[in-house]
């Protein structure tokens, strides 16, 4: 009934799948004002999100059709499907929405110790620095070279040992 036949025969043919996919994911964390962040009622209680985990966790990312806050890392890693990730997948900081106020801070720091997490940041580091891969093959071509020099050094001191062995 949500799915409107009309719609997917007649639009997207010039988006990008991926595009249209996760048409929401920004380029840098969404921090908004903490009173867009839903509040979590507990019993008599009301726990809201803490405008300072924001600084001490710059990795917190509002995402307001999950209700709730994402890691910017692992959700960007996810998205783009690194391959490392697949365990990030199913982390509620990746796609579902972490909105348990209750223990927060414990649970981010918990979340930014993961292999997961580590390993995004890894992934997206990598990924931004596309000139250290450039390096690294140049590098990789300069070895190559300096190795055909030295085989051709090898290769004409050999043919002169063989003229001169010929020669005498
Ligand atoms: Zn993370």
């Amino acid at each position: 009934m949500f799915c409107s036949p009309l719609a997917s025969d007649h639009q997207d043919h010039h988006q990008d799948v991926s595009s249209a996919a996760e048409p929401s994911w920004p380029d840098v964390p969404n921090q908004p004002d903490i009173t867009c962040i839903p509040p979590q009622v507990l019993g008599s209680k009301t726990l809201r999100f803490q405008k300072q985990w924001f600084q001490e966790f710059p990795w917190l990312h509002f995402d307001a059709s999950a209700n709730g806050v994402l890691c910017f890392v692992c959700g960007s890693a996810a998205r783009q499907g690194l391959a490392t990730l697949a365990k990030c997948k199913k982390d509620s900081f990746s796609y579902d929405g972490f909105r348990n106020w209750k223990n927060a801070r414990e649970k981010f720091g918990k979340h930014q110790k993961t292999t997961a997490h580590q390993l995004a940041v890894n992934d997206l580091q990598a990924q931004k620095q596309p000139t250290v891969t450039a390096q690294i093959s140049s590098k990789a071509r300069c070895d190559q070279l300096l190795a055909q020099n030295a085989l051709l050094c090898i290769i004409s001191s050999v043919r002169y040992l063989a003229q001169q062995g010929v020669s005498e």
